[in-house]
């Protein structure tokens, strides 16, 4: 398994083909709110709401026809769907019993096949691995997946040719792909830029392997669920072992703090996953102060449940105010 820029450069004109540059915009009064220039991409405008579309349409494009299995309990599983359907091959999706039911309606709203077994992300592992044994369809691994950081890659190629002068791209994660392709192509077309990598302080296996060097599995107990994982893939951690900059923890109440301000002060509808980038820098505000820094809004697919959780509340209100006084900031989000 390898992947470099090369490999990001490769996947530009097949994402293009498919999918239009995602917008980024930068708004007055989160910056007020956070003391930096901030510059939000809006991966939660991909098709299926989250960046992950762009992996598995590259990995789909780079072998259409043979058929994938895969597992996952969220966007990973509806990417490959979407990819699947787009080139018009089969997609089976392994996922836990106690999966999503909206998450689950989704992926075969797209028309693949949905296997629900088991009690956890592994046990859905292990029988996808049996199925792509006995089908000799393809085994597509959500961390350790080349094809995927290619994909994926291009998001970042995108931002920094928008703005090849940034201080730093805050990356959310769960298997690493995003923040490992975001520090190859940095390092490949702006090796000033930093990319820092975030994690929810209740599920911190890639921070935890990342920070030891070596893969470790450790409790996975957050709420975000993009950010929910278990233990660290390989490829990615590999390379932000080489590539990255810092890794950083937030708590689930952080992150559901910046999904708040998102939606009142960048009028944005982010799932917890899509926050936890704004969170960091809010957690972290002298790191981040007067600097122009990029943060992954990596997706929009909040359900119902997390949407009732965001009930108004005056931290929002709090942060905004802060920094530019009730005058400027606090009227924009009464
Ligand atoms: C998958 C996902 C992440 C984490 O990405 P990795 O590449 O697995 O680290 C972050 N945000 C959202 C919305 C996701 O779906």
């Amino acid at each position: 398994m390898s992947f470099s820029y090369a490999d990001v450069r490769a996947a530009v004109p097949t994402i293009s083909r498919h999918l239009p540059p995602t917008p980024m915009w930068s708004y007055p009064v989160l910056n007020a709110a956070v003391g930096a220039t901030v510059h939000v991409k809006h991966e939660n405008a991909q098709p299926v709401g989250a960046f992950k579309a762009r992996g598995a349409l590259n990995l789909l494009a780079s072998t259409p026809g043979r058929g994938a299995v895969t597992y996952s309990t969220g966007n990973h599983a509806q990417s490959m769907a979407w990819a699947s359907h787009l080139f018009d091959t089969p997609c089976t999706v392994v996922m836990p019993e106690g999966a999503n039911p909206a998450k689950v309606a989704a992926v075969q709203a797209w028309g693949a096949t949905v296997i629900l077994t088991g009690a956890t992300l592994a046990d859905a592992e292990a029988h996808a691995v049996d199925l792509a044994d006995r089908t000799g369809h393809r085994l597509v691994s959500p961390g350790d997946t080349p094809e995927l950081l290619a994909g994926v890659g291009t998001l970042y190629q995108e931002i920094l040719t928008a703005r090849p002068g940034l201080d730093a791209i805050v990356v959310p994660v769960g298997s690493g792909t995003g923040a490992a392709a975001a520090a190859v192509v940095a390092e490949a077309v702006a090796p000033r830029c930093e990319v820092i990598a975030v994690q929810s302080s209740a599920s911190p296996a890639a921070h935890d392997s990342w920070r030891s060097g070596a893969l470790c599995t450790r409790p996975n107990k957050t709420r975000v669920e993009g950010l929910a994982t278990g233990r660290g893939y390989d490829l990615p951690q590999q390379i932000m072992r080489k590539h990255l900059a810092d890794f950083v923890l937030v708590s689930d109440d952080s992150i559901a703090e910046a999904q708040r301000l998102l939606a009142a002060a960048a009028h944005t509808l982010a799932e917890g996953a899509g926050a936890a980038a704004l969170a960091a820098l809010l957690a972290f505000p002298d790191r981040f102060a007067g600097r122009e820094v990029a943060v992954i809004c990596s997706g929009g697919n909040a359900s119902p449940t997390e949407l009732a959780t965001l009930s108004p509340d005056a931290q929002v209100a709090d942060h905004v105010a802060k920094d530019r006084g009730p005058a400027e900031g606090g009227q924009q989000v009464a």
